[in-house]
């Protein structure tokens, strides 16, 4: 793989760009495979990329029924932050926070990392109540994040809106290493670095079915044919029930609509993100100028990769009261993705009823920030068997009822 640097793209300008490789190669795919991932998403190919860098597994295909960065991880509002309540949140997100402080120059690929700061609004006492005492949490875990009063929430976000209407600024949760990150380049950066490694990402190969022989995997179904394989990753987000479906067990979890959008580009106005958890909406502004809006998941199951007009009313509406000056604006697109929920609002990262299968499923509205700690976990625990990051996100912890309740960090999609 050529490295990118500020001198290649100077070289090759000269060269009128006929000097660039292709990224990643599109390979047939082989008879069989020492471990496959099912899903080219963010989470996907992090996993397949830590497999290879931490555990010499290079041996590797990761299998997508789309194109990669096609399902969530390039629909999202690429919010990354690591304000959990919970422990082993904290630990996990934490450490996903921090790789992708280095992610641009491990993967030399610019995935424009912007940590801007992330303000999460406290509108209710019972809010300011929640985010002190997640505050307290964070202090000791290790985790940067403060509660700040309303005068230090206008200094941070002048365009904001302090008296709304219906509920007042009361203060917020700020975490100022958190922010955004570009999430087509978090997919095709790891895309790059896992096809450098020699491992075959193969699009358009959607699977079908999961073999197995005595309680093991032995392989998958796929429209390209059936391949081999020792270990399985099951890593679809919304399609992580039917996959499990496949492989012969249940899954805890609900897929619903997520949707998002944006505006038409403006002149630099924010730059903080700005959750508004009690109204329903959040916002930041992208690189381009666009205001990046997101808000609620859709109340009921469904696989359909758009928004719903009641969700989009209430959103916007909630951004208008927080800040007036947007509410002239034009949106010029709006997209959904299929989001997988837990009962308690926590990832499941685990082994499975069949030997040899694992699943990385469970991370809602709020997967994008998670992505390289998540690939780091789920990586070791399909080279080990056992991972610290990993195991409390069992499935286990459903039946033994050890819950990691997040819905105070996680009830407002981001
Ligand atoms: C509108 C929206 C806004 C969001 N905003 C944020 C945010 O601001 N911050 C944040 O942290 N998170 C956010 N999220 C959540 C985040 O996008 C997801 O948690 C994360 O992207 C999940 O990544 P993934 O790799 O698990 O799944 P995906 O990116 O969905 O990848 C799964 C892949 O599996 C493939 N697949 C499915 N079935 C099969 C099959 N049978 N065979 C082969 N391949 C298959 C799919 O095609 C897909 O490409 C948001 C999500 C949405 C929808």
């Amino acid at each position: 793989m050529k490295r990118y640097s500020a001198f290649a793209v100077a070289r090759e300008a000269l060269r009128h760009h006929l000097g660039w490789e292709r990224a990643w190669r599109s390979p047939e795919p082989q008879k069989r495979y020492d471990a496959i991932i099912v899903g080219a998403g963010g989470h996907g190919l992090a996993t397949a990329y830590w497999l290879g860098k931490n555990h010499g597994i290079r041996n590797v295909a990761v299998l997508e029924k789309g194109w990669l960065g096609g399902g969530n991880t390039g629909r999202n509002t690429t919010i990354i932050r690591s304000n959990y309540l919970q422990d082993p949140s904290a630990a996990i997100y934490e450490k996903a926070r921090s790789l992708y402080e280095t992610m641009s120059q491990d993967l030399n690929y610019n995935v424009m990392f912007s940590p801007r700061g992330v303000l999460m609004l406290a509108q209710t006492h019972h809010e300011v109540r929640g985010y002190r005492r997640t505050a307290q949490a964070n202090a000791l875990q290790g985790v940067e994040t403060e509660f700040v009063g309303p005068e230090r929430v206008k200094e941070l976000c002048p365009i904001i809106n302090l008296s709304g209407p219906r509920y007042p600024v009361l203060g917020a949760l700020w975490q100022p290493r958190g922010g955004t990150a570009r999430h087509d380049a978090v997919a095709w950066g790891y895309a790059r670095a896992c096809s450098d490694m020699g491992m075959d990402i193969i699009q358009k190969c959607e699977v079908t079915g999961i073999r197995r022989e005595g309680g093991r995997v032995v392989g998958v179904d796929t429209m390209r044919g059936a391949i081999g394989c020792d270990r399985l990753g099951i890593v679809v987000a919304g399609h992580s029930g039917a996959l499990a479906d496949m492989a012969g067990f249940r899954l805890p979890i609900e897929s619903v609509a997520l949707q998002a959008l944006v505006s038409e580009p403006i002149k630099p106005c924010m730059d903080v993100v700005v959750m508004a958890n009690t109204v329903h909406g959040y916002m930041s502004q992208s690189d381009k100028g666009e205001m990046v809006i997101g808000g609620g998941a859709d109340g009921y199951n469904n696989y359909t990769q758009r928004g719903s007009f009641h969700h989009v009313e209430e959103t916007v509406r909630a951004l208008c009261e927080t800040f007036p000056m947007i509410s002239r604006l034009k949106m010029l697109r709006w997209w959904g993705g299929i989001v997988d929920m837990t009962g308690d609002r926590s990832p499941i990262i685990s082994r499975t009823p069949v030997e040899g299968v694992y699943i990385n499923c469970g991370w809602g509205t709020g997967g994008f920030k998670a992505i390289p700690g998540s690939g780091w976990a789920m990586a070791e625990l399909m080279a080990k068997g056992t991972s610290p990051l990993a195991d409390p996100f069992s499935l286990t912890r459903f039946r033994e009822g050890r819950f990691i309740d997040e819905s105070v960090a996680a009830g407002v999609a981001h």
